[in-house]
């Protein structure tokens, strides 16, 4: 199936599910079995702190939100990391709130620890100086995770109030000159969303040439301000990004840990994962966050990411086999 313009983007956007699921899910999905075989992806994940200095108007851990806070130190992760390395794990994605109190020693003492551990890294730890970028990747970070999460300056920035959709441009042009490879995507379905601005959403994707997309619908979190506006957004929209994505860019990671019917579930919703896999995402994620904390990173209510039995139980079920990376 050739998808390339933003018309084939908006027909694909617009049609029934029945004929989405017969003809556009099944020829993604195809695209990614003859990229990746019958693999499913696995990286660890480690929210290391759940301090934002931001106030992202649909985020639930914005600044001020009164959420139970919490910072870890290289010393308590790495712990972690060890016992995950030895159960064969060679992904790990440590991320943040937009933390600027962390330290950036410690962030680079945190990375190095994770490279002598012999972990492939991707890290999402905000916007941050052009030095800094250039010294993560020296420090072993390979792929950088810095979502656009709308396409459109004037939706981005009223959304994002504690920054400008051109610096998170410029930000993601700096990630590649220093030599890391560019994760980004988009929230799906946000209320005020329209299937144009999906459409350009799906575009700059592509445009940028992202190396995975963590991409997610619009999920309601307690005290935002776009709570207010509606929500949650169409599982049926997501699931048809995720399929034009993977026809766009064919060789990239795509998250399936993706939220089902049941919503109380959150994103370890089985049939939730293994729809967007039947869709074309391929990438499940394991948490390493001790329970006490897990509930407390919580950019969306319930996120619900779970560990590697839930991996190994959608992969049985998918009929695919697990690369955990080591
Ligand atoms: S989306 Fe990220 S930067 Fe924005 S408030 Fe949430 S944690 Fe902070």
């Amino acid at each position: 199936m050739h998808i390339q313009t933003k018309q084939e983007i908006l027909e694909v956007l617009s049609m029934p599910a029945p004929a989405f699921w017969a003809a556009v899910a099944p020829a993604a999905q195809k695209v990614c079995r003859d990229q990746f075989g019958d693999t499913l992806l696995v990286t660890a994940m480690l929210a290391y702190s759940n301090i934002c200095k931001n106030q992202c108007l649909y985020c639930g851990m914005r600044a001020g939100s009164p959420i139970p806070r919490y910072r870890m130190s290289p010393a308590e992760i790495l712990p972690l990391t060890q016992r995950a390395r030895e159960a064969g794990l060679g992904r790990m994605f440590p991320l943040s709130g937009d933390d600027g109190n962390y330290g950036f020693d410690n962030l680079l003492t945190l990375v190095e620890g994770l490279r002598t551990q012999g972990f492939s890294i991707a890290l999402g730890a905000g916007e941050l100086e052009p030095d800094q970028y250039r010294a993560l990747h020296s420090a072993g970070v390979e792929e950088y995770v810095l979502k656009f999460e709308m396409s459109h300056p004037d939706s981005f920035n009223q959304l994002n109030p504690s920054t400008t959709f051109q610096k998170r441009m410029e930000a993601a042009q700096l990630i590649k000159e220093a030599g890391m490879k560019l994760a980004s995507g988009n929230i799906v379905d946000w209320p005020g969303q329209t299937l144009d601005e999906l459409a350009d959403d799906i575009l700059l994707m592509k445009e940028l040439d992202i190396s995975w997309a963590p991409n997610i619908p619009y999920l309601p979190a307690l005290h935002t301000p776009l709570a207010s506006r509606g929500g949650p957004g169409s599982r049926l929209l997501n699931n048809k990004e995720i399929a034009l994505v993977r026809l766009l860019l064919p060789g990239i990671k795509i998250t399936a840990q993706q939220p089902g019917e049941d919503l109380t579930k959150g994103l370890a919703d089985e049939q939730g994962n293994l729809d967007a896999i039947a869709c074309g995402a391929n990438l499940l994620f394991c948490d390493l966050l001790p329970d006490a904390k897990a509930d407390a990173f919580r950019p969306i209510d319930r996120r619900n990411v779970s560990g590697l039995a839930h991996c190994q139980e959608v992969a049985r079920r998918s009929g695919l086999t697990l690369d955990l990376g080591g």
